[in-house]
């Protein structure tokens, strides 16, 4: 059976806020089995907020969680680069109300991760299996999960820029392909809307050095691919998706998506018990993507 994995050991970095532009410590921290991913505020005598569907708060250009009067925002990325590299239980303690942005991307929390190793726990990894599809659709904008025996993503973004029309990529999630191929894609926003949110308080933070900045003609920056930013809505997906709580097997496909839209499919997919099971995987499976997953619990 696969196992239920954590760090070998704590491991802290120090970066600054997105949307604050303060300075922000963070410390991944080793967990026992069934703690699952859970945000610890140093700042707030220790309160913690858990990363589910169930805390989802706010969903201002990040996604952010709440427990009670303590939150904690922007999460994705460093959710994206924990349930990617199969970490299931670990404390993220913080000093402030927001995950350091580092560079925009997930690599910095991937090298962390990499840097701490992976301990097996004794207690085997539950993965939730998708039996038929569930969609969210908001105009324009759509999610669906299918069936599928290994976690996919086929995303297609369509903005109204010479850089961003129609990008389409299709990714098979694993920890590997997830370091070199996702984690590296930085966030991205366009100048003509810094300033307004400036305005609102947001994306204080916000640098050439953390997000690619998108002109009317082009980026302002180098970008580490051509897909970029395709392959950000990507990390961005599997991030928010990690609030399931599971990691799934199921096949993603979205056009045109955004945290709010990520989210509502998580919290609508758990909501329906009849759209899914859980299951746990032989060791190897992960490694031969025709595995067939052993059912050893019903959803209901
Ligand atoms: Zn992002």
């Amino acid at each position: 059976m696969t196992l239920q994995r954590t760090l070998r050991r704590s491991i802290s970095c120090t970066g600054i806020g997105l949307h604050s532009g303060k300075k922000v410590s963070l410390s991944l921290k080793p967990a026992p089995a069934g703690f699952g991913v859970r945000f610890r505020r140093n700042d707030l005598g220790g309160a913690e907020i858990p990363a589910d569907v169930g805390h989802v708060a706010t969903l201002n250009y990040a996604t952010g969680l709440a427990n009670g009067a303590a939150s904690v925002d922007t999460v994705e990325h460093l959710l994206a680069a924990l349930s990617s590299q199969g970490i299931d239980n670990v404390l993220v303690e913080l000093n402030h109300p927001e995950v350091p942005i580092m560079d925009g991307s997930a690599a910095p929390f991937v090298y962390l991760i990499q840097e701490a190793g992976t301990r097996r726990l004794s207690v085997p990894r539950k993965y939730l299996r998708v039996l038929r599809p569930v969609s969210v659709e908001r105009g324009d904008k759509r999610i669906s999960l299918y069936p599928a025996e290994q976690f996919k993503i086929t995303y297609t973004i369509s903005f109204d820029h010479v850089l961003l029309r129609n990008q389409s990529r299709t990714f098979v999630v694993s920890d590997e392909a997830f370091a070199q191929e996702i984690a590296p894609a930085r966030t991205f926003g366009f100048l003509k809307e810094v300033e307004m949110l400036r305005q609102q308080g947001l994306a204080l933070g916000g640098s050439l050095d953390n997000a690619v900045v998108l002109g009317e003609t082009g980026a302002l920056n180098t970008l580490r691919f051509d897909d970029e930013f395709v392959r950000h809505k990507i990390l961005d997906a599997i991030g928010d998706l990690a609030l399931v709580g599971y990691p799934m097997l199921a096949h993603v496909v979205v056009h045109r998506g955004g945290h709010a839209l990520h989210t509502a499919l998580a919290a609508k997919v758990l909501e329906d018990a009849e759209a899914w099971e859980l299951v746990e995987q032989a060791e190897d499976a992960e490694f031969v993507p025709s595995g067939v997953p052993v059912t050893v619990a019903s959803a209901n």
